[in-house]
């Protein structure tokens, strides 16, 4: 298609009325009369049936390659097909459907998400912007549009075990990733078998840098701060990059009783006194940065014996991978000072190390200029938790939208966001999508 007569089918599509869209829970800002917009309510409905599935009394258990997982995403194909959209499932397992465009040359727009769950989860995080996904899709073959580029949509496969589907679909995974076992009690090998996925033909599923023009996902903010801000719209700027230290400190068990208060080598106490230096040294900084002393192993744990030693975790996450850098050696150098002072010593080993994935900023200034030309307030954030996203941005341009989760709660029961906000995101990623086929 011309630009031209792209255009015009983009005003054509935005003349349209959508049917049942002005329920009364939907509120529209004053926003732009011919920006294109999704038909929401046919979103809500399909997160709406799809809360059935995998629901017991303790939430939304639909752990990868479990039973529920498999009706989840036999639920999935369908919504494909009733979308206009042919599925397939790739060796990885991914579902995947595309649509060609009308240039020629050009490589394809990739939306997508997930629909697997984390145990007791909610039945927002993942299928929201699978959903929506799709649903841009539906929108566009509802008005017999199509994109220059080619439009793929995709639902990675296990995003909670770790962004197995896509890190699959960029090469990251090895042979022996594969025989770790998921939460279902399957292997990630048996898994691939068991969702449609073929391990000997891994390789033809995986994309390479320059394959993908961009790559959008919408998904729930799983934290407060949009809706502290009273914002309907985040701008992802990236997925913190995150570290994970053990740290072993070492002091010398003796008897309680005997030993007095200055000749001690207490290794709870200095871990203590770690754990506030910890909080203390990122709380003193202006930032976004976080970290949590969140797992503490003391020996021998009893109440008449000095602690010998104490096994503690940091978790340390931050956009910036200098500021990551910064705050190791900061902890290391309180680390050697309480160790001085409380004659104890500290040994620092890292157990994980993933940086930084940056949203691309032309991707943002589309999301940012779509929300605005919708109405809707919005505001540039992190991302704290890990998404597909961060895979896909070693190899393509990526960028995330997020909508306000009510309390900020996720990986719960309790995980919801409101039908409104729900098509707020479909609207942005639809019009996102425009804009970087535009582009
Ligand atoms: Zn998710």
């Amino acid at each position: 298609m011309r630009r031209r007569d792209f255009v015009q089918q983009a005003a054509a599509l935005a003349a349209l009325p959508v049917a049942g869209f002005d329920g009364p829970t939907l509120t529209r800002r004053a926003s732009s009369p011919d920006t294109p917009r999704v038909n929401g309510e046919r979103l809500n409905q399909s997160l709406a049936a799809f809360d059935r599935i995998g629901r017991t009394a303790g939430g939304i258990n639909r752990v990868a390659y479990s039973p529920a997982d498999l009706d989840g995403r036999a639920f999935t194909l369908n919504l494909f097909r009733q979308a206009g959209l042919t599925p397939t499932i790739d060796a990885a397992g991914n579902m995947l459907a595309r649509v060609e465009g009308t240039q020629a040359g050009l490589k394809p727009i990739l939306i997508g998400s997930h629909v697997d769950s984390v145990t007791d989860g909610g039945n927002f995080d993942g299928p929201l912007g699978s959903f929506s996904a799709i649903e841009v899709a539906h929108t566009l073959h509802d008005r017999s549009l199509r994109l220059r580029h080619p439009l793929e949509v995709v639902v990675w496969q296990n995003e909670e075990g770790g962004t197995i589907g896509s890190k699959l679909a960029i090469g990251a995974l090895t042979d022996a990733d594969l025989d770790k076992v998921a939460r279902s009690g399957k292997t990630i090998r048996e898994g691939i078998g068991l969702i449609g996925g073929s391990v000997p033909r891994l390789a033809s599923a995986v994309r390479r840098p320059g394959d993908i023009a961009c790559y959008f996902e919408l998904h729930i903010e799983q934290g407060g701060l949009l809706e502290k801000a009273g914002r309907q719209i985040g701008v992802v700027q990236g997925i913190v990059g995150l570290r994970w230290f053990e740290i072993t400190v070492t002091g010398f068990g003796n008897h309680a009783g005997t030993t007095p208060m200055d000749q001690r080598q207490d290794a709870m106490l200095a871990a203590a006194k770690f754990t506030v230096a910890v909080n203390d040294a990122v709380r003193g900084e202006p930032g976004r940065q976080v970290a949590t002393v969140g797992r503490v192993v003391v020996s021998p744990n009893t109440t008449n014996v000095i602690p010998a030693q104490v096994v503690l975790t940091v978790d340390l996450r931050d956009l910036d991978q200098g500021k990551i850098e910064h705050f190791t050696s900061e902890f290391e150098r309180l680390a050697r000072e309480i160790g001085a002072a409380t004659g104890t010593a500290f040994a620092f080993r890292r157990l994980v190390d993933s940086e930084p994935a940056l949203a691309d900023p032309r991707l943002m200034d589309g999301i940012e200029a779509s929300a605005t030309s919708l109405g809707l307030s919005h505001q540039r954030m992190p991302s704290g938790a890990g998404h597909d996203a961060q895979e896909i941005a070693r190899i393509a341009p990526m960028a995330m939208i997020f909508v306000p989760s009510v309390g900020g709660i996720s990986h719960s029961p309790r995980e919801f966001t409101r039908p409104e906000d729900c098509a707020h995101g479909a609207d942005v990623l639809l019009n996102a999508v425009l804009a970087a086929d535009r582009a």
